[in-house]
């Protein structure tokens, strides 16, 4: 059986990011990863723009206050037409309007009184965003991931619609005879589907539902799910029992398997493979098996396919045990924790069919064959992404 690094460098060797592209409207973009960057349409601000309300001026003319101007003209943002100002003359201008012409500085309304009289200078350009002083015409102003700043930016360059990679597709299908939407006594729920749609939402997942242990449904759903698909992930029929089918259905679909077993607990029988262009990753049935093979293999794979990196969404952090960890003899154990600030408290795990305990976990630590990590151990604390993201909750 091969380590975690093993099949790792198994899956990151068969991971390439998707190159077509699709223009979308930017409502919609947002998380998406941009083809290229977006360059400004015309140059920001348009006009020399008044930062603050007051009045324009000649910034020579504001050289010795007190100084008494007549104003000429009141000028609200948006303002179409603007009046000439003469020497000796000032406009009125509220933030963001156009300052007219003959006028090159903005003295705040605070430094005035009556209408008006200026009572400290400016230099010229004072108070004003002179055309042109953000951005040129055709300077490149986004690229890379969507984020809420960038949608900012593209909506002020006109970029109403966007062109960004094409996310990858994933097939979701969960085996097993046991499953059931409505279960009698001896049947359970399917919580691993909806899971892994949760997991993958960055992606466009096809939830292909439920499918019994069974060599003709299974081979018909598996073929449904490799065709059309970047990404198959199965849950379910991976161990070695007689009605694990996953592995030999996929083979005789022409999937070759690189990793079958993995030194890994939970998540020993983890198969990867690739037919084609579409990656399987058959993970075990058992929930928090499901979820820690995600973390470690489907969802870096997933990364790299929407253009990211591979090791992006797992985070490494230092932290303090709150409480021991054993070690297993013959793999090294993965385990859902819980992180915060610098401490990290281990679960009270029944069983990898424990899904409840999931609740509160946000991080995993990872415990070597053979090493049992003490109370207060510093360990390495891996988080994904999605809990980094609120910073360990
Ligand atoms: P298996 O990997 O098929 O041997 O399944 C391991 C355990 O996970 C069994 O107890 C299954 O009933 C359970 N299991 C399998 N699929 C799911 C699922 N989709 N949701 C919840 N539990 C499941
Ligand atoms: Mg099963």
């Amino acid at each position: 059986m091969i380590t975690i690094e093993e099949a790792r460098d198994a899956i990151r060797q068969q991971a390439h990011a998707i190159r077509e592209t699709e223009r979308i409207p930017l409502d919609l973009a947002l998380g998406r990863l941009l083809a290229a960057p977006v360059r400004a349409d015309r140059m920001d601000p348009p006009f020399d723009r008044a930062a603050m309300d007051g009045y324009a001026v000649r910034a020579e003319e504001t050289a010795s206050p007190p100084r008494s101007f007549r104003v000429v003209g009141r000028i609200a943002a948006g303002a179409r037409e603007l009046p000439a100002v003469e020497s000796g003359c000032a406009a009125w201008v509220n933030t963001g309007a156009p300052i007219p012409p003959g006028t090159d500085a903005v003295v705040p309304v605070e430094q005035t009184r009556g209408d008006v009289q200026t009572l400290a200078a400016v230099a010229k350009g004072e108070n004003v965003l002179a055309a042109g002083a953000l951005i040129r015409p055709g300077d490149a102003v986004a690229e890379g991931v969507l984020t809420p700043e960038r949608v900012a930016i593209c909506a002020a360059v006109g970029a109403q619609e966007v062109t960004v990679r094409r996310r990858p597709r994933v097939a979701v299908l969960s085996t097993g005879t046991e499953l059931s939407d409505e279960p009698e006594a001896h049947q359970i729920r399917n919580s691993n589907g909806p899971m892994l749609k949760a997991l993958l939402a960055g992606a466009e997942v096809n939830d292909l539902g439920t499918v019994a242990d069974e060599a003709g449904a299974l081979e018909e759903a598996l073929g449904r799910g490799l065709n059309g698909a970047d990404i198959l992930v199965t849950t379910g029929g991976v161990s070695k029992g007689e009605l694990d089918l996953v592995r030999p259905t996929l083979e005789a679909l022409g999937v070759k398997v690189h990793v079958h077993g993995v030194q890994l607990q939970p998540g020993k029988p983890f198969l990867f493979g690739t037919a084609g262009n579409v990656a399987v990753f058959g993970l075990p049935g058992n929930p928090v098996s499901a979820l820690v093979c995600t973390d470690l293999f489907v969802l870096p794979f997933a990364a790299v396919r929407a253009g990211r990196g591979f090791d992006d969404v797992l985070l490494v952090r230092r932290a303090r045990l709150t409480g021991s960890l054993a070690a297993s003899p013959k793999r090294r154990r993965v385990l859902p924790c819980r992180v915060r600030g610098d401490l990290v408290q281990p679960l009270p795990w029944r069983s990898s069919a424990d899904v409840y305990t999931l609740a509160h976990a946000n991080a995993y630590v990872t415990v070597d064959i053979g090493y049992h990590l003490a109370e207060g151990a510093e360990v390495t604390v891996l988080i994904p992404e999605r809990h980094a993201a609120r910073g360990g909750v």
